[in-house]
């Protein structure tokens, strides 16, 4: 991204970035307006010749595209919090208790109250789940199950959520992540890019979109 902004060629890959980001599902909401804002600031100071330095960034793009650096003055801090590369254990589907039965195969299924984690203390990988009140004694295993991760020293799988910001922009991101979250060390990797959205076509003239 060294190229000025006004070279034709920077400004057809800028073009096709900005159809990236938006056709990208893991970018969306806030993550996808903070992105937008980032590679405008960039683009800006490029243009201008300006040195692009890490916190001064971020007021920036929250002046970009709030209006007001004041009034969300962590909100960029917040919106990158979110993109840091991580491991989260699989969401639990439902509320079912996940107590294996004893006479015949599978789980109880009743409704859970108790959340647990089924944690893997040797390599950190984890399922969330719930146990009804007939199983809640099984809690105790799955604590212990945790102690035993913390005695191995708390391995972690690589990344599977988070580092969507990666993809689209080259920058000291551990550095980034670490200012925005500095009690959780960024992860290799991030999420798989999920498949991008099906194309829109804007048809002139009929006024409306179709896929
Ligand atoms: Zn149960």
């Amino acid at each position: 991204m060294a190229e000025q902004s006004t070279d034709l060629k920077a400004i057809m890959r800028r073009d096709e970035r900005h159809r990236k980001m938006l056709n990208d599902p893991d970018l969306t909401g806030d993550l996808l307006l903070f992105a937008l804002g980032l590679d405008e600031v960039i683009a800006t100071r490029q243009a201008q010749g300006r040195k692009t330095s890490g916190k001064s960034w971020m007021t920036a793009i929250t002046r970009l595209v709030s209006g007001d650096e004041g009034y969300r003055r962590y909100w960029a801090k917040h919106v990158v919090e979110r993109d840091v590369p991580r491991y989260e254990p699989s969401k639990s589907r439902g509320r079912g208790c996940i107590a294996p039965m004893i006479r015949r195969e599978g789980l109880c299924g009743q409704p859970g109250s108790t959340h647990v984690l089924d944690l893997d203390p040797m390599t950190g990988e984890g399922a969330e789940g719930y146990l009804c009140a007939r199983h809640r004694g099984l809690e105790a295993k799955y604590l212990a199950l945790k102690r035993q991760w913390h005695a191995n020293g708390e391995p972690s799988p690589s990344a599977n959520t988070g580092g969507v910001l990666r993809r689209y922009f080259n920058a000291d991101w551990d550095g980034i992540y670490r200012w925005a979250s500095p009690w959780r060390e960024p992860l290799e990797g991030g999420r798989e890019a999920t498949p991008p959205r099906p194309t829109l076509r804007l048809i002139q003239g009929e006024g409306e979109v179709s896929s």
